[in-house]
C-alpha cells in the first residue's frame, strides 16, 4: 500500500528505534528524565524561545497554548478553517472555556483588517480578545505557506492590543523549508508556539510547545492537570532529537515529491489540482468524475493507494518520508487506471 493520507503515518526510523533503545530515562514528572531535558533545551533553543515543553500531540501542545494565556470567558480569534477550531472536538471551549471568533482567511493568511476588526474593544458587554490563533502550514488550506509579512502583520496587530499570539505550527518546518526562512526566524512572530514532532519529521509520537518560561511552566501544570505527565518519556523524547537535527533538511524533498505528484494529476482529465502546492499536500477537485469521495477513495485502495476525503469532492494527498519518487509514480498511474474504470 502507498499510503498518501497524512504525514502522521510515518514509521521511526532505524535510528530512531535505536535512540529509543538507548534512551537514558528518568521520571520526566519529576523533570529528572535527561533526554527529554535535552529535547526541551534543544527545541527551545530552535524556535528561539525562553524554554519549551514536551508534550502528547500537537492537539495537546495547541490546548496548553490556550489554557495558559487565557481566562474562561475570554474570547480567542481563529482563522475558520484552522485546525484548532475545525478539528480538535471543540477543546476550547471545552477544557479553557473561551469562546471563539472565526475569520476568513486567504490560503492560510489573515488579514490585518479582518483581525482589527475580529478584537473586542472595552465594553462592558464585551468578552476579552486574549489570544490570536494562526497556523504556518495551513493544513486545509492544502499545506499552504503563509508568507513572513504576514506572520508579522499578525503579531504585531494583536501584540499593539496588548493580545498573545499562538502559532500552531504543526508542520513550521515545511513552511520554514518553502519559506527558506530559519525556524527561529519564523518563531519570532508569536509568543508560543507547537510544533508536531511526529508528521514528516518522523518521530512515533510527540509535539512541542515553546514560549516564555513563564507561560511553559503555567502549561507545564496544564499538561499535568490533563493526565499528559509522562514518566520515562525519554523513550519517546529520543527519537524527537533526531527530529529536529535530522529529519528537517529532508523535507524539501516531500515538497518535490508533492509537486511531482500535482504535475501527475494535472494531466488526468477532469482533476483539478486546487492548491498552490507549496509544501507536502496535494488537494484535488473530483467534482468531474461524477463520483463520490467515497467511491474515489475506495477505488484508489483497491489499486494500492491510500488517500484522505478533505470536503465536499475533494481528496487529499500528503507526500512523507515513507514514500519516495517510485511510489509517487505509482500513485499516478493508480489514479490513471481508476479514471480508465470510470469512463468505461
Ligand atoms: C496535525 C495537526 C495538529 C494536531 O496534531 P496531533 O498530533 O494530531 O494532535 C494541529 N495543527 C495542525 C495544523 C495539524 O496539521
Amino acid at each position: 500500500m502507498i499510503d498518501l493520507r497524512s504525514d502522521t503515518v510515518t514509521k521511526p526510523t532505524a535510528e530512531m528505534r535505536q535512540a529509543m533503545y538507548d534512551a537514558e530515562v528518568g521520571d520526566d514528572v519529576y523533570g529528572e528524565d535527561p533526554t527529554v531535558n535535552r529535547l526541551e533545551e534543544l527545541a527551545a533553543a530552535l524556535l528561539g524561545k525562553e524554554a519549551a515543553l514536551f508534550v502528547t500531540s500537537g492537539t495537546q501542545g495547541n490546548q496548553l497554548a490556550v489554557l495558559s494565556q487565557t481566562a474562561p470567558g475570554d474570547e480567542i480569534i481563529l482563522e475558520s478553517d484552522s485546525h484548532i477550531f475545525y478539528y480538535e472536538g471543540g477543546a476550547v471551549s471545552a477544557l479553557a472555556g473561551v469562546q471563539t471568533r472565526t475569520v476568513q482567511g486567504n490560503k492560510g493568511s489573515i488579514s490585518e483588517e479582518l483581525l482589527q476588526k475580529a478584537i473586542r474593544g472595552n465594553d462592558i458587554h464585551f468578552p476579552d480578545t486574549s489570544l490570536v490563533c494562526y497556523e504556518n502550514t495551513h493544513n486545509r488550506a492544502g499545506g499552504a505557506a503563509v508568507p513572513l509579512e504576514n506572520m508579522k502583520r499578525i503579531y504585531k496587530t494583536a501584540a499593539d492590543a496588548g493580545i498573545k499570539v499562538h502559532l500552531d505550527g504543526a508542520r513550521l518546518f515545511n513552511a520554514a523549508a518553502a519559506l527558506n526562512c530559519s525556524i527561529d526566524e519564523l518563531a519570532s512572530w508569536c509568543d508560543t508556539v507547537s510544533v508536531c514532532l511526529s508528521k514528516g519529521l518522523g518521530s512515533p509520537a510527540g509535539s512541542i510547545l515553546a514560549g516564555s518560561a513563564e507561560v511553559i511552566t503555567k502549561a507545564r501544570k496544564w499538561r499535568k492537570r490533563l493526565g499528559g505527565g509522562m514518566r520515562q518519556a525519554g523513550i519517546l523524547a529520543a527519537p524527537g532529537i533526531l527530529s529536529l537535527t535530522k529529519m528537517t533538511e529532508r523535507l524539501r524533498t516531500d515538497h518535490e515529491n508533492a509537486q511531482f505528484l500535482a504535475q501527475g494529476l494535472r494531466q488526468i482529465k477532469g482533476l483539478k489540482v486546487i492548491n498552490s502546492v507549496d509544501t507536502n499536500i496535494v488537494l484535488i477537485d473530483i467534482s468531474a468524475w461524477e463520483t463520490t469521495n467515497e467511491a474515489f477513495i475506495a477505488d484508489l485502495k483497491s489499486e494500492g493507494l491510500l488517500a484522505v476525503g478533505f470536503g465536499e469532492n475533494i481528496i487529499r494527498f500528503t507526500t512523507h518520508y515513507d514514500v519516495n519518487r517510485g511510489d509517487i509514480e505509482k500513485a499516478i498511474a493508480a489514479v490513471n487506471k481508476i479514471k480508465k474504470i470510470q469512463m468505461a
